[in-house]
């Protein structure tokens, strides 16, 4: 961080600027010019808050140089991180990771069904919703616990771990013992006790990308879980707002190779909620592993149609399948596999 000083501070000025920097952990190294003085931050200048620091009397600007994600940031952590989700079933490695299953869980004979072709077709983790975070509260909610319940029945009966989304800080624990992997969902991206929460158990969490966050935004929230001391954060681009209608949000493929970039976390690609179209999905899976991206989350369900969360966006277990054949090739391309 480098802090710049108004023309004609007086010493007092200066002497609190350095106070303030030096309770946010850092040492000070002070430059003085001709015209300007300029005070430089030595060591982790994370813990100083920049909106304070420039109100303070006496300085003119604050400029950090270094992104504010650390535990997150790739400059101090160079090696990709392999987050393990259950035993053999990793994220971050060559191999990619693809997670299906329905955007909720509806009956046990839908949950464990669609869980049995995805199996089938190579899928290595089921997703499935419980507890649901619809636009409209006359929407379906999921079922809830029984939702749970019932995705232990189809791991129990497939062997696949289980991919579920938290909404309350409340269930943390409950869901640490239930699912192998938590979602955070995009409407909560920033729901920051939820976060602490979960950066206090060592459950893998997939973290979402909010509907509107910035790359940094969303590498901060990640920051919060690992801060915790959970070091088991896999990221998720799932599209953004932007000002088209013609998808349900805008897939932002840029973004995975912006975050592998600065971050050594794995990062995975939900093409389904990003095109909110059944028929891209397949090629926006395909892009997403030419770009790079560690696993997909796909939602597949058995009779879309009549699916009572996201069908429109739903593939079938045969699109899945054809889906899978061509992923093996466009992984092999760039060094991956499936
Ligand atoms: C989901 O995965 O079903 C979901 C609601 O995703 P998102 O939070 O990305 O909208
Ligand atoms: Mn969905």
């Amino acid at each position: 961080m480098v802090v710049i000083m108004k023309p004609g501070f007086t010493r007092e000025e200066l002497d609190h600027a350095i106070l303030e920097m030096e309770k946010g952990g850092v040492k000070v190294m002070i430059s003085k010019g001709s015209e300007t003085t300029i005070l430089g931050a030595e060591g982790n200048a994370a813990g100083i808050d920049t909106e304070k620091m420039e109100s303070l009397p006496g300085v003119e600007r604050v400029m950090r140089v270094s992104e504010p994600y650390k535990k997150a940031n790739r400059k101090y952590h160079p090696d990709d991180t392999v987050v393990e989700l259950a035993p053999g079933v990793t994220v971050g490695g060559k191999k990619l990771l693809v997670a299906a299953g329905p955007c909720s869980v509806e009956s046990e004979a839908q949950i464990t069904g669609i869980a049995e072709v995805v199996k089938e077709t190579g899928a290595q983790v089921l997703r499935g919703g419980a507890f649901k975070p619809r636009t409209s509260p006359y929407a379906f909610q999921g079922m809830g616990y029984d939702g749970l319940e019932l995705l232990e029945k189809a791991r129990a009966a497939t062997g696949l771990p289980v991919v579920t989304e938290i909404m309350n800080t409340d269930d943390v624990d409950y869901f640490a013992e239930h699912v192998d992997v938590i979602q955070v969902g995009a409407r909560n991206m920033q729901n920051f006790d939820l976060l602490k929460r979960l950066g206090k158990t060592n459950k893998p969490i997939l973290l979402k990308r909010g509907l509107s966050s910035t790359i940094e935004e969303w590498l901060m929230s990640a920051e919060y879980i690992l801060a915790g001391g959970n070091p088991n954060v896999i990221l998720c681009e799932r599209g953004i707002r932007t000002f088209e209608t013609f998808t349900r949000n805008t897939l932002d493929l840029s973004a995975v190779l912006a975050v592998k970039r600065q971050s050594h976390l794995p990062v995975m690609v939900d093409p389904s909620h990003a095109s909110g179209q059944a028929w891209m999905v397949e090629r926006m899976s395909l892009a997403a592993i030419a770009a790079g991206c560690d696993g997909l989350i796909i939602e597949v369900h058995n009779d879309p149609i009549h699916a009572l969360c996201d069908g429109q966006q739903s593939i079938t277990p045969e699109q899945f399948q054809a889906l899978m054949e061509k992923a093996a090739t466009v992984a092999g391309c760039v060094g991956r596999e499936v």
